[in-house]
């Protein structure tokens, strides 16, 4: 039991401990912490749609029709008509045959993987996959592979090299680099030595391709066997949940085997209403979009006048590497002075001596708080 308090102060010395920050407000660029309010450049409501006023109204008409809790899981009779005709529409937008919803993007990766990677299969692995990729490998029964970052080439040797199932798991979008898997290579791959590959777009989805519909479809890679996609509805949507979307077979194995899908409780209906009524801002506000990446733009232009090293990233993610834990800590405590809220990112969320800041933006911004950013950061007491 001592060794939990010495682990802590381990920690604490190395700048690795981690704080919540308690916010007061509504979710916005804006936010309220105790007596400050911060501009803020840390979320994943990319498309500015966390406290949208029709999503809300949505929520809220739904929550006086259906109650609050879904009262049970979706095998006995938490499936709602709110989350059936969700399934429909998301399926229609990213252009698969079906959709199955999920509590969060976290236990879909769960779900997916560990009813498709089973003993004596492989999981291929990217290094910089989120969490829940790593771990829904750990918790099937099949061995684990993890390749090097977006190395195609050591992919296929290693898929080459294994005997029995094949499961490739990627980021669509990395969650703290910001840069792309070589999808159309994954999936050449994938069809080549068949193997399935499970692309996550939980930062691709409503950000990327023609009307949002994610990094698939911006590569016209076609959502059938070999390839599943996993996208949430945290993010760009500003709601909360995830989905799985692949073929008819994939789906019906999913509601028979996925425990992640099983044994817990649906969503509440007015959350999948609410996912409704975001996605079709989401497909139809075209000009969330183009704002988002034209503040982009704007902040790489302007980083790069600064001199500051930016990584190869050309999406709402900007990180700016540090490496040292405790530089990256001093960098965003001077922004939070300033008045800017960017959290710096830490092992084991990123790989040791990678600490940085993960700048992110949202179609709510405005030109003149990335200014006012660009501003603080050529302020900056540390360099990165
Ligand atoms: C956020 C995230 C998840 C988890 O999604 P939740 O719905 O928040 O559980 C999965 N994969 C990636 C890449 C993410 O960034």
């Amino acid at each position: 039991m001592d060794d939990l308090a010495a682990q802590l102060a381990d920690r604490r010395a190395q700048g690795l401990y981690r704080q919540r920050q308690i916010i007061t407000g509504a979710h916005g660029v804006r936010v309220q912490m105790g007596q400050q309010s911060l501009l803020s450049f840390c979320s994943n409501d990319y498309l500015g749609l966390a406290s949208e006023p029709r999503i809300v109204n949505a929520f809220c008409v739904a929550a006086t029709r259906y109650g609050v809790g879904s009262g049970a899981s979706h095998l006995i009779t938490g499936h709602n008509h709110a989350h059936h005709a969700l399934e429909e529409e998301l399926a229609e937008f990213v252009g698969a045959p079906r959709v199955l919803l999920f509590s969060t993007g976290y236990m879909a990766n769960l779900g997916v993987v560990t009813a498709l990677a089973k003993r004596h299969g492989t999981v291929f692995e990217d290094k910089l996959n989120h969490a829940s990729l790593i771990d829904a490998a750990r918790l099937s029964n099949a061995n684990v592979q993890r390749y090097p970052h977006a190395d195609v080439d050591r992919l296929t040797a290693l898929v080459t090299a294994s005997d029995g199932d094949k499961l490739i798991t990627t980021d669509a979008v990395f969650s703290m680099d910001g840069d792309l898997a070589p999808l159309e290579d994954l999936a050449a791959l994938a069809a080549q030595h068949q193997a399935w590959l499970l692309v996550d777009d939980a930062h691709g989805l409503g950000v990327l391709g023609p009307e949002g519909r994610g990094s698939l479809a911006d590569c016209g890679i076609a959502i059938k066997p070999p390839t599943i996609l996993m996208g949430t509805l945290g993010k760009a949507f500003g709601v909360f949940g995830a989905f799985v979307a692949g073929s008819h077979e994939l789906i019906e194995t999913l509601i028979q085997q996925a425990r992640t899908y099983i044994y817990t409780t649906a969503l509440p209906p007015a959350v999948a209403e609410a996912a409704r009524a975001s996605l079709k801002i989401v497909q139809t506000e075209i000009w969330r979009r183009q704002h988002l990446f034209a503040l982009v733009e704007h902040f790489v232009d302007g980083a790069r006048n600064l001199g500051l090293r930016l990584a190869d990233s050309q999406t709402p993610i900007q990180p700016v590497i540090f490496g040292d834990a405790k530089r990256a800590l001093a960098a965003s405590e001077y922004l939070r002075d300033q008045g800017i809220l960017v959290t710096a990112i830490r092992p084991p969320t990123v790989p040791r001596d990678t600490a940085r800041l993960r700048i992110t933006f949202s179609a709510a911004h405005e030109i003149a708080h990335v200014d006012r950013l660009l501003d603080a950061l050529s302020r900056l007491p540390v360099t990165p």
